[in-house]
């Protein structure tokens, strides 16, 4: 999609640090990481939100969550957060499907 921050990441036109790529989901390192470990797991589709998730494009974020797995396993990680925010109240800022993946710090809950 045009003017799409992380179709242009996925399509290579910015730079990312990658951390994991397959022909249907990208990973890379948050530009603004809110723990010792923060990275992103997209859908290389573009898809608007959890809000727009659909039968006819779950497929792909249920292989999102296969690759946090195997992410999460291939760094060592033992106890991490995935959080997916939805809408700008919640705080997503960028409206491209994304997982944070968050871990290397305590963390509190309810969140803030
Ligand atoms: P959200 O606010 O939930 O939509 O998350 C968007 C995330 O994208 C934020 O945590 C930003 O720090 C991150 N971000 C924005 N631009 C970039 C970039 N060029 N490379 C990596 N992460 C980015
Ligand atoms: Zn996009």
């Amino acid at each position: 999609m045009q003017d799409c921050l992380f179709c242009k990441i996925v399509a290579g036109e910015i730079p990312s640090k990658k951390v994991y790529e397959d022909e249907q989901c990208y990973a890379f390192y948050d530009i603004d990481p809110q723990a010792p470990t923060h990275f992103l797991v997209i859908p290389k589709q573009h898809i608007q939100s959890v809000a727009a998730v659909d039968a006819g494009n779950s497929a792909v974020v249920a292989h999102c969550f296969e690759v946090i797995a195997k992410v999460a396993k291939d760094l060592g990680l033992e106890s991490f957060r995935v959080v997916s925010n939805i809408g700008e109240q919640a705080g997503q800022s960028v409206f491209h499907l994304h997982f944070h993946v968050l871990s290397g710090r305590d963390m509190t809950w309810p969140p803030g």
